[in-house]
């Protein structure tokens, strides 16, 4: 396999495009093992964004009952008409996936597993998109630059937790499920690589949240400032109020936002809530 799709991009005239992350997987066992570790079985739909090559697209063809793929680099076409010849349960879809208004997209659907190799400039986009305007993505299972993936997976109180962090907290468990070295991309990109498993449907309460999205955000504005300083900044409160709305969340007047965890950022949402 990963002689022939190297011959094959260079039989085409391939020049990869290193704004769009085209950075390919040639290597055989890492793309069974995504396959594995996405979860998506034999009855599945998986989309993937970026089918770049298609190695990972065959792949996952091989295994579940459709494949819709994106990729927004109409010169891939003549490499994956080679590539993913002979498979009839494949439908490449050259669009920029972040710009598919999803309802309409989903109506044709039951449900779908995400599977994908993203490149990183969409990776935050691409999630909160997933976590945002999806109802019908059951599953998500990407790979992402290393120290995203670690953001993505960090806890309350570290330096790598973040607002996507607690964003994703809304609907979703994840974890770090395979740690990738550069070696195995084609070119070699300059980091190495991780893959993400979340689990949707394992999210935390939230009675408003655009609310909640407001909170974390004012929280992770001003990382240095303390949680009171970002709320009075974000929601014009007085000091005071920002105060009472705090202590009755039973949180330090000191904190500072990244040490809440998101059940607290929903609690805290809540109470402001009560509070306009
Ligand atoms: N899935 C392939 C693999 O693993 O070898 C390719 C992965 S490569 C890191 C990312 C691919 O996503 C590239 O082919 C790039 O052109 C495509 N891409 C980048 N932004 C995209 C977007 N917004 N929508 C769809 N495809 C995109």
């Amino acid at each position: 396999m990963e002689t022939d799709v190297k011959s094959i991009l260079s039989e085409c005239g391939f020049s990869f495009k290193k704004q769009l992350g085209q950075n390919f997987i040639t290597d055989k066992n890492l793309l069974s093992s995504i396959v594995a570790l996405s979860g998506a079985e034999e009855g599945d739909t998986v989309v993937e964004i970026g089918c770049g090559a298609g190695t990972l697209t065959r792949a996952l063809a091989q295994k579940v009952k459709r494949v819709i793929s994106f990729e927004v680099d109409k010169t891939l076409a003549p490499v994956l008409q080679r590539t993913l010849a002979g498979l009839e349960n494949v439908e490449v879809v050259f669009k920029d996936f972040l710009k598919v208004d999803m309802p309409e997209f989903e109506s044709g659907l039951k449900d779908y597993v995400v599977v994908a190799n993203l490149p990183y400039y969409v990776t935050t986009p691409l999630i909160m998109k997933l976590i945002e305007s999806s109802e019908k993505c059951k599953g998500l299972c990407v790979m992402v630059q290393e120290e995203v993936a670690d953001r993505l997976c960090a806890k309350a109180g570290t330096a790598d937790y973040g607002a996507i962090t607690a964003m994703v907290a809304l609907r979703a468990e994840c974890a770090v499920v395979k740690r990738v070295p550069r070696t195995l991309f084609t070119p070699r990109p300059n980091v190495d690589s991780a893959v993400v498993k979340f689990t949707f449907g394992k999210g935390i309460e939230v009675a408003d949240k655009a609310l909640y999205k407001k909170v974390v955000h004012a929280a992770f504005g001003s990382r240095r400032k303390t949680l009171e300083n970002n709320l009075v900044n974000s929601f014009g409160f007085s000091r005071q109020k920002a105060q009472e709305i705090l202590t009755e969340c039973r949180i330090d007047l000191k904190a500072r936002g990244e040490t809440l965890t998101p059940k607290q950022f929903a609690e805290l949402a809540k109470i402001i809530s009560e509070y306009k």
